[in-house]
């Protein structure tokens, strides 16, 4: 039993996380954490594996720092998946709580909330909230497909983060793998009875990456009576792929003709705009910032696959946490040269010449003239600003590309122009901009 101080200490550890976390990480991680105490020190109960080590890697350092700074050093912090108990002692009924009415691992983290939406995914977007809604009665089945990493997966684990705080809803979520693999479990120990029974209890079934079902005769067989099984009831199927129905080749007839029932949306490679508000949203779900270049540069360059722009931003955030310094152009360029190295090296001085000289209206040759009037030396610096910030020449060599101008005259540029972006917000768009026309 947990007594009266220890209750307090814990709520301690609690506001203190609530002050160092950003409030979604909080709210998916720490909320709906149970804790009781043993004699060696602290037990934390996680609705699943899948939620431990979800939490041990998105803020498992800061959460055993403070339990240890409240419960001191030596104390032991062991996890266990347990089915939460009923929260807070003023709740009365024995409602249950969201995690235990999902059979399946669904992480907390992805919610309609945390979804960018953009003209590449808002139809889709759409659908499952129609979905999440009123599941089993506005598109049934539902079926999501699109390429790797653009969110599909997002999307339905927010259907059911969404449905989980809905009284009285069974939910399976399964992978077309997962869903297969029990089937033959089932078969080979003869208990298919009860595999049929399990999923016909639910009210909504989900399976992520149905395409692997295809060509698998059995699975097929046995998938299309639980589909019918729970379409007759109205119990809501979603379905997800990495192809439309069309595109499944060995996939049963009769099976595609029941995909296509209901409601069938895509999702597409998001726009630079989108990328761009997902990356933003992204830093500041792990607390950190980036500037305007450096997510230009992500952006523009990581194109179709979102899962690979997260990627790029994990990097750079632990490059910057292990070394201890902020994230910039030269640390981005650094870090990603692999992802980026097309960038990195195909942008050339004479390349930022002639895009300056061209959009200011001057000559290319004006760059390395002696020329110092307004109307040239400004261009000029800017393009030794953006020699600076995109290539890996040093000083003197940007210098001597600009008509064998001294060293100091680059930094004075650089350091020039920097402070007019600082100052001036539309100067500041522009140069983003012309810097992010010159990645792409
Ligand atoms: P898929 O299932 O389509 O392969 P996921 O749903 O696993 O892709 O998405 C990959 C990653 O990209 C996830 O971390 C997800 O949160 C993120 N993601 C994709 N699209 C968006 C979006 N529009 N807004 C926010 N995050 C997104
Ligand atoms: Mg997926």
């Amino acid at each position: 039993m947990n007594n009266p101080t220890w209750t307090s200490q814990w709520q301690d550890a609690i506001n203190q996380l609530q002050n160092q976390l950003p409030s979604q990480k909080f709210d998916a991680w720490i909320h709906p954490l149970e804790a009781r105490k043993v004699d060696d020190g602290i037990f934390i109960a996680c609705a699943s594996n899948f939620f431990i080590n979800g939490l041990k890697a998105d803020c498992g350092t800061i959460f055993e720092a403070c339990v240890h700074d409240v419960f001191g050093q030596d104390i032991k912090i062991h996890y266990e998946v347990s089915t939460p108990k009923v929260k807070k002692v003023d709740q009365t009924t024995d409602k249950k709580s969201p995690a235990s009415k999902v059979d399946g691992n669904i992480d907390p983290r992805f919610t309609f909330k945390n979804f960018i939406v953009g003209s590449s995914n808002e139809f889709a977007f759409a659908a499952c909230q129609a979905v999440a809604e009123k599941p089993g009665e506005s598109y049934n089945p539902l079926y999501l497909h699109g390429g790797v990493g653009l969110g599909k997966t997002h999307l339905i684990h927010a259907i059911s983060n969404q449905l989980s705080q809905k009284d009285n809803i069974k939910i399976a979520y399964r992978t077309g793998e997962r869903f297969t693999n029990e089937l033959i479990k089932a078969i080979g120990s003869r208990s298919t009875d009860q595999f049929r029974e399990h999923y016909r209890k639910v009210d909504v079934l989900i399976i992520d990456d149905v395409q692997f079902i295809a060509g698998k005769t059995s699975t097929q067989e046995e998938f299309f009576h639980t589909f019918n099984a729970l379409h007759e009831i109205h119990k809501q199927i979603i379905l997800v792929s990495d192809r439309n129905p069309h595109d499944m080749s060995h996939l049963e007839e009769r099976l595609r003709s029941r995909f296509n029932w209901g409601l069938v949306a895509d999702i597409q490679p998001p726009n630079l705009e989108t990328r761009l508000a997902i990356l933003a949203s992204k830093a500041e779900l792990a607390g950190i910032t980036l500037d305007k270049d450096v997510s230009y540069l992500l952006a523009s360059r990581i194109t179709n696959n979102v899962r690979e722009l997260e990627g790029a931003l994990t990097r750079l955030t632990a490059f910057s946490h292990l070394t201890k310094k902020s994230i910039d152009m030269d640390m981005a360029k650094n870090v990603l040269r692999e992802q980026l190295h097309v960038v990195v090296r195909s942008i050339t001085i004479d390349d930022i010449q002639k895009k300056i000289a061209d959009y200011y209206g001057i000559a290319p040759k004006e760059m390395k003239s002696n020329k110092r009037s307004r109307n040239i030396a400004f261009p000029r610096q800017v393009a030794m600003y953006m020699s600076k910030e995109l290539t890996q020449s040093s000083l003197p060599e940007i210098g001597s590309s600009f008509g064998g101008r001294d060293h100091t005259t680059v930094l004075y540029a650089h350091r020039k122009i920097d402070a007019q972006r600082q100052e001036d917000r539309a100067f500041d768009d522009e140069i983003s901009h012309l810097l992010n026309t010159l990645h792409g």
